[in-house]
């Protein structure tokens, strides 16, 4: 017996007003002020904001012998590693270009680029924050989709881009 099932028409789902719902660019961009300085030799490059349940997709690069601080997180994270090589000071593997990299909550870890690499570029799925956290693992900082949102308005008010330059990663 068959059934038919009825599929409702296409429906328009509700955006704020200047979202661009369809967007299809160079993940890599060609204007570098569109990467955000992060910390000393790192940077990210946001691709999608979701204020709605703190998710944020970016692209992040860490130059030769930069390091993301040691930090945690309470939801999981994946990456994919675009180019260069990078480890976690926590673990014995080296991720390299091609590597799909999975950060389970609880994760506690240090990112590092070493000598023998100028540059790593990963693109990284996060959700919910990364909580900075010293040695005795005591909490010092956190991002989350917010923050990062914060970080991008002014970088691209600083080189000319415009805070609302980010708006178009928030969907
Ligand atoms: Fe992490």
């Amino acid at each position: 017996m068959s059934t038919t099932v009825e599929f409702p028409a296409p429906c328009t789902i509700p955006m704020p007003p200047d979202a661009q719902s369809d967007i299809v660019e160079k993940a890599i961009p060609e204007d570098p002020r569109v990467w955000v300085p992060q910390a000393d030799r790192v940077y990210f490059r946001p691709l999608f904001f979701n204020t709605t349940n703190g998710q944020w997709c970016n692209l992040l690069k860490v130059t030769k012998a930069g390091f993301l601080s040691r930090h945690r997180h309470p939801a999981p994270v994946h990456g994919y590693v675009i180019k260069g090589k990078w480890r976690y000071l926590e673990h014995d593997w080296v991720a390299t270009a091609g590597s799909y990299v999975f950060e389970p909550p609880g994760e506690i870890h240090t990112l590092v680029v070493d000598e023998d690499c100028e540059e790593m570029i990963t693109f990284f799925n996060i959700s919910g924050a990364m909580i900075y956290v010293d040695e005795a693992g005591r909490t010092t900082a956190y991002e989350d989709v917010h923050t990062k949102i914060e970080m991008c308005r002014r970088h691209y008010e600083k080189v000319g881009l415009g805070t609302d330059y980010v708006r178009r990663f928030i969907r």
